[in-house]
């Protein structure tokens, strides 16, 4: 049995959503995941009569096709579509019959509107939680336009194919037979690489907001539900609905839920935010914001050219990845320089990696490491690690982990991808070269503001100067989370400076 009870039983009331019929063509050859594949098959065909099965050889075995009855069009998944992917899978099936997908009207018609001849595939892993997004993205665009066609691969159970086009991290995107984009990425990103140019003007035209949040991570959104919640006019403008957490796998201290995943909480938090009237738009980066003094208004101009116009700004864009700064770092990303172990993690099983950073991150990542790689090796640049106790208790339980104190990372090396890396004991100033497959950068985080250089006053490391309230130097304009520098950078202290922000920005319009 693939699906138990539970997913037996969720999965039917997504399928009794179904609009039309489905045809599953399953390639299936005699190997154990092509048994799996077919009894997935049956599993599903037993959940709905709108489901039809036939078994037909594909470009790849096992893999299996969905499309109408009738149709040879149809997207594709190689390998088993479940883990990270089973919500594509769902979505897929739901979108083949006819559901219409969730996607503003302005996006469909320039994927109508796309022309030639666009071969898509998409390497991932299973654990990989940045997929989904490119999968359901290039899904949808197959679904409106027969010219896209697109085919979700599983890197673990397509080996031969990863090594050969040299895939060290997920997703990574081919075009009809070309490396394309690696990286989550968004349907509005994909459609401005392939020179379909998005027309702004509809943005500019959304009117005078009362708050206006740029970013939609936890503060960003406790922020708009809270001034929602006040009746207000609110906006929410986001590059990434979700934030960090989108790249966070178990998450255990956010109070009154003992224990959840990131992925399934940046959903919660969209829903809720979507349970109030909050315009939401996304994905878009803010460029810049200035503050008309006569006016007293905020104007918020994105990177597409539009301009949005409000009373009040909360500014939650969060942080992102700090990167190492040494030579091959940058010449070796996607090619064994990684971030996210979550993600990229299964490309490296079975090889030796190291880890940069003793940090709570940095040690998550080792110990979700040591299950997949054959050997872990953690540089931290201090005399002692800097991880919770817990997680340093929970490593030094791997047998394969080695932990390197007081070192510096000096560069990283290879030809097509990484082989080695070189560091400096520093103590002795000994140079030592280490051979590994991948390197997993977890130094830290930068806040995202540099877009707000001569706006608001920034510490030097470039945080947003706030006060008790949110407050930023610039009237009418707050701040909260991790782009702030209040003391914590955690998601239920985000959320407490995002309401705050929020509170505080509506007693200003009161006052105005
Ligand atoms: C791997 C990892 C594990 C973690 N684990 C935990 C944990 O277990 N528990 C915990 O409490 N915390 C954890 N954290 C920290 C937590 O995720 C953050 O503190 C929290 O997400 C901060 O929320 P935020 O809304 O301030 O910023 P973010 O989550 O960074 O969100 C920022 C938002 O702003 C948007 N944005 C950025 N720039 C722009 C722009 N120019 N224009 C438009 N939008 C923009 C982004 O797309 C995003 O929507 C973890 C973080 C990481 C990276």
């Amino acid at each position: 049995m693939i699906l138990d009870q539970d997913m037996k039983q969720q999965t039917k009331t997504y399928l009794d959503l179904m609009e039309g019929e489905v045809v599953l063509t399953v390639s299936a050859g005699e190997d154990a995941l092509s048994k799996k594949m077919l009894e997935l098959a049956h599993e599903l065909r037993e959940l709905s009569p709108k489901i039809h099965f036939e078994e037909k050889k594909l470009a790849r075995t096992p893999s299996m096709q969905l499309s109408r009855p009738g149709e040879t069009h149809g997207v594709v998944f190689a390998g088993l579509p479940m883990g990270q992917e089973y919500s594509s899978f769902i979505l897929a099936l739901l979108q083949t019959s006819g559901r219409p997908p969730k996607v503003e009207p302005h996006i469909i018609e320039r994927i109508k509107q796309l022309e030639g001849t666009y071969r898509f595939e998409t390497y991932v892993s299973l654990s990989c939680h940045n997929c989904p997004d490119v999968v359901q993205a290039l899904n949808m665009m197959s679904l409106i336009n027969p010219r896209v066609s697109h085919t979700m691969i599983d890197g673990a159970a397509f080996k031969e194919e990863v090594e050969a086009k040299g895939v060290m991290a997920v997703p990574a995107v081919f075009l009809n037979g070309e490396m394309f984009l690696s990286g989550r990425t968004t349907i509005e990103e994909i459609l401005e690489k392939l020179g379909q140019k998005a027309d702004p003007s509809f943005l500019s035209e959304k009117g005078l907001f009362d708050v206006l949040v740029i970013g939609g991570g936890p503060s960003g959104a406790s922020a708009a539900i809270y001034a929602a919640r006040k009746g207000i006019k609110t906006g929410v403008v986001a590059d990434r609905f979700g934030g960090q957490v989108q790249d966070t796998l178990t998450i255990e201290n956010f109070i009154s839920v003992k224990s959840t995943e990131g992925p399934k909480l940046a959903a919660m938090l969209e829903e809720h935010v979507r349970a109030y009237e909050v315009d939401i738009m996304a994905p878009y980066r803010v460029h810049s914001l200035t503050r008309q003094e006569e006016e007293g208004l905020i104007y918020v101009t994105l990177e597409n050219g539009a301009t949005l116009k409000s009373k009040t700004v909360i500014i939650a864009t969060g942080a992102r990845w700090r990167e190492l700064g040494v030579p091959g770092e940058a010449q070796f990303k996607n090619k064994g320089v990684a971030y996210c172990a979550h993600c990229d993690g299964p490309l490296f099983t079975g090889k030796d990696v190291a880890v940069i950073g003793g940090g709570n991150s940095g040690i998550e990542a080792a110990i979700d490491l040591a299950g997949l790689a054959r050997h872990v090796t953690v540089l931290e640049f201090l005399p002692e690690l800097k991880a919770d106790t817990i997680l340093q208790e929970r490593l030094a339980k791997q047998s394969n982990v080695t932990v390197l104190t007081n070192v510096a990372t000096q560069s990283i090396e290879g030809e097509d991808r990484v082989q080695s890396l070189t560091y400096m004991e520093r103590d002795t100033e000994t140079i030592k070269k280490l051979n590994v497959d991948g390197v997993f950068v977890q130094i830290g985080l930068i806040p995202n503001t540099e877009w707000l250089e001569g706006t608001v006053e920034r510490n030097r490391f470039g945080e947003i100067i706030v006060d008790a309230y949110g407050k930023t130097s610039l009237p009418g304009v707050f701040a909260a989370g991790d782009c702030t520098n209040i003391p914590y950078k955690q998601i239920i202290t985000s959320m407490g400076s995002g309401a705050t922000a929020a509170l505080a920005a509506f007693d200003y319009l009161i006052r105005q």
